[in-house]
């Protein structure tokens, strides 16, 4: 292989990339990388922080594969090393009085993730603006804050968010953004360097503490006890709290010292958005890419990608090459073209309580006629309960007129059912195997 093939294709994408976006968006995000080494399988590049490696493998991940090497998974063969020290800890000498606080972390936020880049909908309102509520008052509204949500719902997005605003109206607040493996490591680091008692010292000064995946913490006894005292600390200072996770505390597997305390303030729980939410998400993702959607396109593919908004940024970006390198309007056969495969979780059939009584009935060996009916014997009654369950699942109607087509029963009914349903699956391994297998046959 002849030296400075992989540079010319690096090059050669840093062209593309050039035409792709904005002026300031390449200058701050692209140009920063520099090619450092390569060889025929891969290149390595070195980034001014994190946020870069981030920024290039969520927006050009696809594109770079046209120009440099690619893993046998498919992933562009690309390396990392970050320039930018971690936050740092400047140990202090033995000797030096200990009130002279030198320990100086530096907050890392992403510059996107702002409120004003945020797009609100009904699945993320309500904690959106308890959130923008603590960022102006720091410690003075809910605290702690616990959000919880799946992957890519944008938790991180929010935390950081509250960051930038409470830096831009209190330059002088005391701040950490951290994610709980930061949060470890920073232990880890002071315990070796012996400066522990200065973390521990700087932890409990802050005026906000922002923390990302809480989940780590599990089953890490020790950062759990030190976690647990910081906080306790920060919150009878009446000092400003936010966690993530993707649990709520009560499925955490964490002491019920530290669950009671983080249920102390705010839950409050990030959902995927509902259509109308996908499709501003969509047109402004798209907006920002220089690509336009129309309203008909952009419903088209929200209503097939409903699993997170990181599904959904993807989508923007392979439209947005694909109609630049081709010169092409996004119509609904680009992308169908374009990113048809990331529609396969699309049910590809209408689910019907019918179809939901007839795959309860064959599971749990009863008749449909005994399900529709008012026997109120348990071995009826129970696979009854699991029918309505699903039937507030999977079928988008009201509960009215789901009791309906259970033979007249009441929506209470069927929340009741939902509920006690849902609480059994937690707990319950197996019910969870038999209903997950009823759905499968649903949808076959
Ligand atoms: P999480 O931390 O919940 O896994 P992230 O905060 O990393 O999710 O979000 C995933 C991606 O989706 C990010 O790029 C984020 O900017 C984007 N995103 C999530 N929710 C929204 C939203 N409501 N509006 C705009 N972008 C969003
Ligand atoms: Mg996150």
């Amino acid at each position: 292989m002849s030296k400075g093939l992989q540079e010319r294709g690096w090059n050669a994408f840093l062209d593309f990339a050039k035409k792709q976006c904005s002026k300031s968006e390449y200058n701050n995000w692209i140009l920063p990388i520099q090619l450092e080494e390569e060889n025929d399988s891969k290149i390595v590049v070195k980034a001014p922080n994190v946020f870069m490696q981030e920024y290039l493998l969520q927006n050009y991940k696809e594109e770079l594969i046209s120009f440099i090497p690619s893993t046998s998974k498919g992933e562009p063969a690309i390396e990392f090393i970050i320039s930018e020290e971690k936050p740092q800890t400047v140990v202090e000498t033995v000797d030096t009085a200990p009130q002279e606080e030198i320990i100086q972390s530096k907050v890392l936020l992403n510059p996107f993730y702002t409120f004003d880049n945020y797009i609100e909908g009904s699945s993320n309102q309500f904690i959106k603006s308890a959130v923008m509520g603590a960022a102006k008052r720091p410690g003075k509204t809910y605290n702690p804050i616990f959000i919880h949500g799946d992957v890519g719902l944008g938790k991180t997005h929010l935390l950081h968010a509250i960051g930038h605003d409470v830096l831009n109206i209190h330059k002088k607040t005391k701040i950490q953004c951290i994610t709980t493996e930061g949060f470890i490591n920073d232990i880890v680091d002071n315990l070796r360097n012996k400066s522990i008692a200065q973390m521990k010292r700087y932890y409990r000064s802050l005026d906000v503490l922002l923390i990302d995946d809480i989940q780590f913490l599990q089953n890490r006894k020790n950062f759990e006890e030190e976690f647990c005292a910081t906080f306790e600390s920060l919150m009878n200072q009446h000092k400003q709290i936010v966690i993530t996770s993707d649990k709520p505390p009560s499925q955490l597997d964490l002491s019920q010292r530290l669950i009671a305390r983080m249920e102390w303030g705010l839950v409050g729980h990030i959902g995927m958005p509902d259509l109308e939410t996908r499709v501003a998400i969509l047109q402004d993702k798209a907006e920002r890419r220089g690509i336009s959607l129309t309203n008909p396109v952009a419903f088209f593919i929200a209503e097939r990608i409903f699993e997170n908004v990181r599904q959904l940024e993807g989508a923007v970006n392979r439209l947005s090459a694909y109609s630049k390198l081709l010169g092409t309007e996004v119509t609904e056969d680009v992308v169908e073209r374009c990113i048809g495969e990331l529609f396969r979780y699309v049910p590809k059939k209408r689910v019907t309580v019918d179809l939901i009584l007839k795959s309860v009935s064959s599971m749990f060996n009863v008749r449909v006629s005994d399900l529709k009916s008012t026997t109120r014997s348990k071995s009826i009654a129970f696979p009854r309960q699991v029918a309505m369950y699903l039937a507030k699942e999977l079928i988008d109607e009201s509960l009215v007129k789901l009791g309906e087509s259970f033979g007249g029963k009441t929506h209470s009914t069927l929340l009741h059912s939902w509920n006690k349903i849902k609480k059994q699956i937690s707990e319950d391994e197996h019910l969870k195997k038999q209903i997950s297998m009823t759905q499968k046959n649903i949808d076959s």
